[in-house]
């Protein structure tokens, strides 16, 4: 079975190729001819990755699944979210997103907050989705170089380092991404 994965980020799409089985050949968007940026424009994570599998079902007719994914902290009522990867401004620039959250978080003693990955697949003109949540709370200042995003400032349940001093096996262990993955992967393999 021919499946898309809506991305074109090469390590995502040979690390879920990976996890699923041999007979699930996974297609980028670029195997499908699709050079759009596909809009992001819905107001959930939720929304987002639907709005992403969507656009590849609708206008080439595959079987498809996307992923959308955002920082959620409880102090701020879910900010950054759906907004994570632009939070500090359209640069999209990790360090200025991190340095907003910890000046919104400055006098806050609540540092609970999650991260959460939804994805969304059409497969037979049905819909399922996926949800992955890792808890944990944010530290006051950065600390590790590993990963991306606002994974130097957070802190899993259970664990003493950050997401951005673990190794990349340890995190997709008890990621959301991770999480979801698994999700998904059980599924496809009944
Ligand atoms: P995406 O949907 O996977 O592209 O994630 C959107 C944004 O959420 C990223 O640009 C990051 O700012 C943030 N984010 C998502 N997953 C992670 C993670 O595992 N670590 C740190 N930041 C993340």
């Amino acid at each position: 079975m021919q499946l898309v994965f809506a991305s074109n980020n090469k390590n995502k799409i040979k690390e879920i190729q990976q996890l699923l089985p041999e007979s699930i050949s996974i297609l980028s968007l670029e195997d499908i001819g699709c050079d759009v940026d596909i809009p992001e424009t819905a107001d959930t994570i939720e929304g987002n990755a639907i709005l992403k599998a969507n656009y590849v079902t609708e206008n080439y007719g595959y079987n498809c699944f996307a992923d959308d994914s955002g920082l959620e902290v409880e102090a701020l009522n879910g900010a950054p979210g759906v907004y994570s990867a632009r939070f500090a401004g359209s640069q999209r620039n990790d360090n200025d997103n991190i340095n907003k959250v910890l000046e919104l978080l400055e006098n806050e003693t609540n540092r609970k907050a999650n991260f959460k990955t939804v994805i969304a697949l059409n497969l037979e003109g049905k819909q399922h989705l996926f949800t992955g949540i890792v808890n944990g709370e944010i530290i006051k200042e950065p600390r590790g170089t590993n990963g991306f995003g606002y994974d130097p400032i957070f802190i899993a349940d259970g664990f003493s380092d950050t997401f951005a001093q673990i190794s990349l096996e340890e995190k997709a262990k008890v990621s959301h991404r991770g999480k979801a993955v698994a999700l998904l992967t059980s599924f496809l393999k009944k």
